[in-house]
């Protein structure tokens, strides 16, 4: 075997990146997951759309990197295509139509949509738009296949996964990671040893860190998804229509119906995350009247609610804790963890592998390592 014996946190989208690539490498790998099954939370409910043009550029290169392993994995990787290309456009109002230029900034691949374009890929939009552009390449992601890919290949490459397992606190001793304390299936609790844990527990992930003082701020942030039953139903092919601005929403179609997120992003406990909330039924509601009123009275077929988690910045956490070696994080993957994924997964699994990734220093942990946390984690380590 090559490489620390790791124990992965979280059987969501990045927890699984991160296995697949260490596996892959020698690494040998346990993969921990409270749920009985994985991809259960942020990574089983979102819109699955495959974005790359993003305002923030070390973002939208990730982005951009896991594009390209959506459109072209590696063979064996997936039974299905994990894309399908519908396009996607963004567009905003006049007011806000530099929103619209800061993510299209540099991107050659990105077409100007004239505005009675936009009206023939969507006849049902209403109100005035400032810009678009249309990314060709972009649509629809299959989520499922993306993580059962990861999974089975960590499986294959010798990874194990233990579902219905928890990770309760972080061992440490001298400055370095021992193990993790693990509460099982059974109930059961065991310290297993590690040389280096990877926190990929999405909305839970500082929790074992911060057992042993070692959080980080990471904040949860709830989003509802609308499935609506519209007469006539947008046509199959549409492309996703992404609206920036003050009223931000984003739609696609969706199993003959259409997919509607109102963007709403209320802080929220980790554990609130799923639970639905009657002020985005108006906000979805006044957004549908904003930008689709003749589909605003459209039967609503199903909804859900799900957490995108963001660190203080926005940015991605990703690599090395400063408090204690052999403490990475994979985490705070915000609204972008299923484009990402791929390339989160590299990242960070060279990072435990030992290998430089200068490209990683935006998203480095210990740009929110306060000097409070800092005392605290040697304290504890
Ligand atoms: C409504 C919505 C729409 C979205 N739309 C898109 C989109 O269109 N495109 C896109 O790219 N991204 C989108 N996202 C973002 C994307 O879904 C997330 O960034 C991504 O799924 C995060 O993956 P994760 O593995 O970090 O977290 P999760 O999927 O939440 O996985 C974390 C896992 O860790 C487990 N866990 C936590 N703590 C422990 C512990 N102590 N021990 C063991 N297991 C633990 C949890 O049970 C969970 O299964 C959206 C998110 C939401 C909510």
């Amino acid at each position: 075997m090559a490489g620390p014996r790791t124990v992965v946190v979280g059987g969501g989208i990045a927890g699984a990146a991160v296995a697949w690539r260490l596996a892959r490498a020698g690494a040998p790998v346990l993969l921990v997951e409270r749920e009985t099954a994985p991809g259960a939370h942020a990574t089983g409910r979102n819109a699955a759309i495959l974005r790359t043009a993003i305002a923030d550029a070390p973002t939208a290169t990730l982005a951009r990197r896991g594009a390209a392993f959506l459109a072209a994995p590696p063979e064996g990787f997936a039974p299905v295509p994990l894309l399908r290309r519908t396009g996607v456009v963004l567009a905003a109002p006049p007011d806000a139509a530099e929103r619209v230029l800061d993510c299209a900034r540099g991107r050659e691949d990105l077409r100007p949509l004239a505005d009675d374009a936009l009206r023939r890929l969507w006849p049902s939009l209403h109100g005035g738009i400032g810009a678009a552009v249309l990314a060709p390449e972009e649509g629809v992601l299959d989520g499922s296949a993306l993580l059962s890919g990861f999974l089975a290949g960590a499986r294959a490459a010798g990874a194990r996964i233990a579902t219905a397992t928890a990770a309760l606190a972080l061992e440490t001793a001298l400055g370095r990671v021992t193990g993790v304390r693990l509460r099982e299936r059974s109930g059961a609790e065991r310290v297993v040893p590690a040389d280096a844990v990877v926190l990929a527990g999405g909305a839970w992930a500082a929790e074992p860190a911060a057992a042993v003082g070692l959080g980080l701020p990471l904040t949860p942030r709830r989003r509802h998804l609308f499935l609506l039953e519209p007469t006539p139903a947008p046509p199959p092919d549409a492309p996703v229509l992404w609206l920036l601005g003050d009223a931000e929403t984003y739609v696609r179609p969706e199993s003959g119906g259409l997919l509607l997120s109102p963007c709403d992003e209320r802080a929220v406990a980790p554990d609130a995350c799923e639970r639905e909330a009657a002020e985005a039924w108006d906000l979805a509601a006044a957004r549908l009247g904003r930008w689709f009123p003749a589909l605003a009275s459209a039967p609503v077929r199903s909804h859900w609610a799900g957490g995108r988690t963001f660190a203080p910045d926005g940015r991605f956490v990703l690599g090395p804790d400063p408090r204690v070696e052999g403490l990475h994080w994979a985490a705070a993957l915000g609204g972008h963890g299923m484009t990402c994924a791929a390339a989160v997964g590299e990242l960070v699994a060279d990072q435990v592998l030992g290998r430089a990734r200068p490209e990683a220093e935006p998203f480095a942990p210990a740009r929110l390592v306060t000097d409070a946390s800092a005392t605290a984690g040697a304290a504890s380590a």
